[in-house]
C-alpha cells in the first residue's frame, strides 16, 4: 500500500513525513497521524511448543507479535523438549512458516536438555538454523562448561545470549530485594546476584573473543558493567526489557504507577490499583527499583543498550493462580511492549528516534542479520485496555490487565504482505474523510 502524509522513522531513527510504500500493491491509505516503522525485531520471546501449548503456540505466538508491531521475533529454547537438536530446530522453523505471522528464528539450547552439564552441538545446530545459543530460564552456571560454549559458538559464527544470574547468590528469591520485599516478607532477589554474574561473563567472554549477549539486564551495576566492557573494545551487547524500563517492584505490593508517574495524587484516574501478591508481577529479574529504571534508559541514551526485547513469558493461569512464592516467573508482554515504550516516550523517559533503533537497527546487529523490508504501521494516539480478549496471545498474565494504554499496531507487514491489520483501521479512515 502506499500511505499518504505519514511520518516515517527508519531503522537508524530518521523522521520524514510525506509519501511512503509499505509492503507491496498500490492502494493508496491517508496516513496522516500515523507512524511508520521498521518491522520490530524481538530477541526474546517464550512460544513454547513445544511441550508447553497450554500457555502459548508457535502461532498464537507468531501472530501475538504481529499485534505488537514485532514482524520478527527470536524464540527461547525452554521448550520441552529442549531445541537442543537440529531436527527441533528444523521442527519449529516449518511450523513458523505455516502460521505465517511474525518471521521465528531459533534460538538453540547452549547444553543438553538445557541441564546445565554437556554443550549441545552448537556447529549443528547453526547449520539447522539456530540464530544464537542460550538456556535462557536458567545460566550456565559451570564457568569451564561456558568459556567451551563462547568458544564453540564462536566458531559457529553465532552469539551466546546469556541469562546472568548467580544461582546460589539469588536462592529462593521471588521479588527484588529492598524495602518492598521487607514489608511484604517475600523473599528478595538480590541485585549482586545478576551484577556478579554479568562480571563473570564478561571477562570470559573477553578472554574467548566470543559475542556475547547478555539477556535482560536490570541493575544499575549491571548497565554500567556492560558500558565499561565495551568501551574495553569487548564484543559484549545487552537488551532491556519494555516491563523493566516502565514497572517497578512497588507493584509487587499493588502499585500500578508507571515509574515516570508521580507518587501520589496525579496518576490517571481510570488506572486501577492493584491488589498485593499479584503473581502477574513475579517475573526473573524482578521489577525493579527507580534508580534501575532510570538508569535503562541512560544506557538505551547512550548506546550501552543495545536492544529493547520483551521477554514474553506466557503462562496459562494454572501456573500463576498460585501463591506468590510457588507461581511461574514471567510476563506476558509481546502486545502492550510498543504502547508502554511510547507512553514513557511521552513522558520524556527516552527519544522515539533511540527506542525505534533498540527494536530494530540494534538487534539486527547482535544477530548478524540485515534488515528486512519488514514494516509496521501505528496510531500512536489510539486508546485501548489491556484485557483477556484484547490479547492474542494465549498468556494472559500480564500487571496491566484492566489498563488503558495509548498507541497501537494498526498493520504489520511481512515479506511485503499484509500479515495483520487491525479490522477497524481503514474503515475509520474512510468514515473520517467522508465526515470532512
Ligand atoms: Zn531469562
Amino acid at each position: 500500500m502506499i500511505l499518504t502524509n505519514v511520518t516515517r522513522i527508519d531503522a537508524d531513527g530518521r523522521s520524514s513525513t510525506g509519501r511512503h510504500q509499505a509492503g507491496s500493491g498500490t492502494e493508496t491509505v491517508d496516513g496522516s497521524g500515523l507512524l511508520l516503522l521498521p518491522g520490530l525485531i524481538d530477541l526474546h520471546a517464550h512460544l513454547r511448543e513445544p511441550g508447553f501449548e497450554e500457555s502459548e503456540t508457535i502461532a498464537t505466538g507468531a501472530h501475538a507479535a504481529l499485534r505488537g508491531g514485532f514482524t520478527t521475533v527470536c524464540a527461547m529454547p525452554n521448550t520441552q523438549p529442549a531445541m537442543d537438536a537440529p531436527g527441533l530446530v528444523a521442527e519449529l522453523t516449518a511450523r513458523a512458516r505455516v502460521a505465517r505471522g511474525a518471521r521465528v528464528l531459533p534460538v538453540a539450547a547452549i547444553t543438553r536438555g538445557r541441564a546445565g552439564h554437556e554443550l549441545a552441538d552448537l556447529v549443528e545446530l547453526a547449520a539447522a538454523g539456530a540464530v544464537a545459543f542460550s538456556d535462557d530460564g536458567d545460566p550456565v552456571d559451570d564457568a569451564r562448561l561456558f568459556r567451551s560454549a563462547l568458544e564453540y559458538a564462536r566458531g559457529a559464527g553465532r552469539p551466546v545470549f546469556e541469562h546472568s544470574q548467580d544461582r546460589v547468590l539469588s536462592g529462593r528469591g521471588v521479588m527484588h530485594e529492598g524495602a518492598v520485599s521487607a514489608d511484604l516478607g517475600l523473599a528478595g532477589l538480590s541485585p549482586a546476584a545478576e551484577e556478579t554474574a554479568i562480571a563473570r561473563d564478561i571477562a570470559i567472554a573477553r578472554a574467548t573473543g566470543a559475542r556475547l549477549h547478555l539477556q535482560h539486564v536490570s541493575t544499575a551495576a549491571g548497565i554500567d558493567l556492560v558500558r565499561s566492557a565495551k568501551a574495553a573494545g569487548a564484543s559484549v551487547t545487552c537488551e532491556v526489557t519494555p516491563h523493566h524500563l516502565a514497572l517497578l517492584d512497588e507493584w509487587v505490593a499493588g502499585s500500578r504507577r508507571f515509574a515516570w508517574e508521580p507518587v501520589r495524587g496525579a496518576s490517571p484516574p481510570q488506572a486501577p490499583r492493584g491488589v498485593p501478591y499479584d503473581s502477574a508481577t513475579k517475573v526473573n529479574p524482578p521489577l525493579r527499583g527507580e534508580a534501575d529504571v532510570r538508569a535503562l534508559w541512560a544506557g538505551l541514551a547512550d548506546g550501552t543498550v543495545d536492544a529493547i526485547a520483551t521477554d514474553h513469558a506466557p503462562h496459562a493461569s494454572i501456573r500463576k493462580d498460585v501463591e506468590y512464592a510457588e507461581a511461574a516467573f514471567g510476563i506476558s508482554g509481546i502486545e502492550t511492549a510498543l504502547s508502554v515504550l511510547l507512553m514513557a516516550i511521552d513522558a520524556r523517559m527516552g527519544e522515539l528516534s533511540v527506542v525505534v533503533r533498540a527494536l530494530t537497527s540494534g538487534p539486527a546487529r547482535v544477530l548478524g542479520l540485515a534488515l528486512t523490508d519488514d514494516a509496521i504501521v501505528v496510531d500512536p494516539l489510539r486508546e485501548w485496555t489491556v484485557s483477556v480478549e484484547a490479547l492474542a496471545s494465549r498468556g494472559k498474565n500480564t500487571p496491566l490487565l484492566g489498563r488503558r494504554l495509548r498507541g497501537r499496531v494498526v498493520a504489520a507487514i511481512v515479506d511485503g504482505e499484509v500479515r495483520y491489520a487491525d479490522p477497524a483501521w481503514k474503515g475509520a479512515r474512510r468514515a473520517e474523510a467522508v465526515a470532512r
